[in-house]
């Protein structure tokens, strides 16, 4: 099937060293390459809640196999009385994290007058599916030196995912990995929260050579599905996962957020030994 897509200068069409669909924008985040043949494991907590939780499950998904964590320091919450997250105290905790661990960092910025602050924390700079549309964020990261992980919007179509990732490209950063979290759907909330749409990946490496990756834990809200979606997402060509983790001996019920999607270090185990049994697929285009 044809896309008809509008002339973006991160097209294949458009970006010369890109031609061969074969071909990917790979980059560095913290020593790993993303969009390389190896699948990249992102894991961590929703929320950064205190330093030792966050080093806890760092350790933890270290030992698992994980490549670099993921924890939000600033949360967009539906409730304005939800939990909002730590904030700059965030910040601190996921580098001296890091400072212990040696993983690299994924953390999500909201606020486009925020962006050099967690730029100068994170090793790569996370937009959420709520910010997807937010023009002034999305130039603001396209000026910074830091990649970009930028999750497609929950009711976005491949058009409006992919204009978003020009105007990061247009500041000038092209080191942009493109992150499907689930759509929402009919499934919402009854046996799952979102509907994880596979079926996405192969026109965006078709269309585009940034990298892909899945976040099957906001696709899906329940940990007992992750594991499977992880595999599904692998199998269908993506270049890593960014997944929600909870530590060793949690109580689900004293978590401040997502609590029910956060799956144990022995889970991630299985994924990562899973992923690291496999090389990212070629696009069906390329075969
Ligand atoms: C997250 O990954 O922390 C998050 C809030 O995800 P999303 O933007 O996909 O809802
Ligand atoms: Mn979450």
């Amino acid at each position: 099937m044809d896309l008809q897509l509008p002339d973006l200068g991160i097209l294949r069409r458009h970006w010369s060293d890109y031609r061969d669909p074969a071909s990917t924008h790979a980059f560095d985040v913290h020593g790993i390459t993303l969009g390389g043949s190896r699948p990249v494991i992102i894991a961590g907590p929703c929320a950064v809640e205190s330093y030792e939780q966050t080093l806890h499950i760092a350790r933890a998904v270290k030992a698992a196999g994980a490549d670099l964590l993921r924890g939000g320091a600033f949360k967009p919450r539906t409730n304005p009385h939800s939990f909002q997250g730590l904030g700059r105290r965030g910040l601190e905790i996921l580098a001296a994290v890091r400072e212990e661990t040696g993983l690299g960092i994924v953390t999500e910025v909201m606020d486009p007058r925020l962006v050099d602050e967690v730029a100068a924390h994170a090793d790569m700079l996370q937009i959420g599916s709520r910010s997807m549309q937010n023009f002034p964020l999305l130039s603001e990261v396209g000026r910074s030196a830091r990649p970009v992980l930028l999750k497609r919007g929950w009711s976005s179509t491949l058009e409006e995912w992919l204009c978003s990732a020009e105007y990061i490209a247009l500041g000038g950063n092209r080191n942009i990995a493109l992150c499907e979290r689930g759509i929402r759907s009919s499934c919402h909330w009854s046996y799952a929260r979102n509907l994880l749409d596979l079926n996405v990946i192969e026109p965006v490496r078709r269309s585009t050579p940034l990298p892909v990756l899945v976040d099957p834990s906001h696709a899906t809200g329940v940990w007992n599905l992750v594991e499977a979606m992880s595999r599904a997402s692998l199998a269908a060509g993506a270049h890593g996962l960014l997944i929600e983790a909870v530590g060793p001996e949690v109580r689900r019920e004293d978590l401040q957020c997502d609590a029910e999607q956060g799956i144990t270090p022995e889970i991630l185990a299985s994924i990562t030994a899973a992923a690291r049994d496999m090389r990212v697929p070629l696009p069906a285009a390329a075969c």
